[in-house]
């Protein structure tokens, strides 16, 4: 998969003055995000270190990079269902950053008017409630594998504000993140003893026969 080459200045500055004399001489692709665009589009311009550049639009699909919904590099548009796919992505690698609607309609290129009704059309949920349930499933993992303090699960999920997380936590799942990691580990500990338990009666039976 051949990926992008390093920015000129030159190419910089087209892009931060979204100008559109370099469109078809180049497209630039943001590396953390999959997007690639125009220089004359009008998002907001990205971190040049995680900006590369490919010579045609072809290159850019076929090194997996997505076309900006907004100003459509290769002529189409980009499918609904494949744009909520990509702004899904995003969330499940970076449910730990800050996230609103807001930030994700700039990362992803779109209004977020328009990405709140796709995503909710397309997944059945809104943005934001996806982003609370993988924050609250990547929380719930935390809490049985671990013995952090549930202030410092919340941080790690992106919920950094104690109180707020474990209302959520409860909203979505009936117990407090202490109650559900101490359920949680209860039932283990049965489970574990339960095997325990079958496989002595196991071996039992075994010399039974
Ligand atoms: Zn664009």
């Amino acid at each position: 998969m051949p990926n992008p080459e390093a920015l000129t200045e030159e190419m910089w500055q087209a892009i931060l003055t979204n100008d559109a004399s370099y469109d078809g001489q180049f497209f630039y692709a943001v590396k953390t995000t999959g997007i690639f665009c125009r220089p004359s589009c009008k998002s907001r311009p990205p971190n040049k270190k995680n900006v590369g550049y490919f010579r045609t639009s072809q290159q850019a699909v076929s090194a997996k990079f997505r076309p900006c919904k907004r100003c459509k590099p290769t002529g189409q548009r980009l499918p609904d269902d494949e744009w909520v796919a990509l702004v899904t992505e995003y969330i499940d690698t970076n449910y730990a950053e800050a996230l609103s609607l807001e930030i994700l309609a700039v990362i992803c290129h779109g209004s977020p008017y328009h990405m709140h009704r796709t995503f909710k059309r397309v997944k059945g949920i809104t943005p934001v409630e996806y982003i609370q349930q993988v924050r609250i499933n990547q929380a719930k993992e935390k809490l049985i594998s671990s013995n952090k303090p549930v202030g410092e699960v919340g941080v790690d999920v992106g919920l950094s504000n104690t109180p707020y997380f474990i209302t959520l936590f409860k909203k979505k799942t009936g117990h407090t993140p202490a109650s559900y990691r101490q359920l949680q580990q209860h039932n283990m500990k049965e489970a574990f003893e339960n095997g325990k338990q079958h496989e002595f009666t196991t071996l039992l039976d075994d010399n039974h026969t």
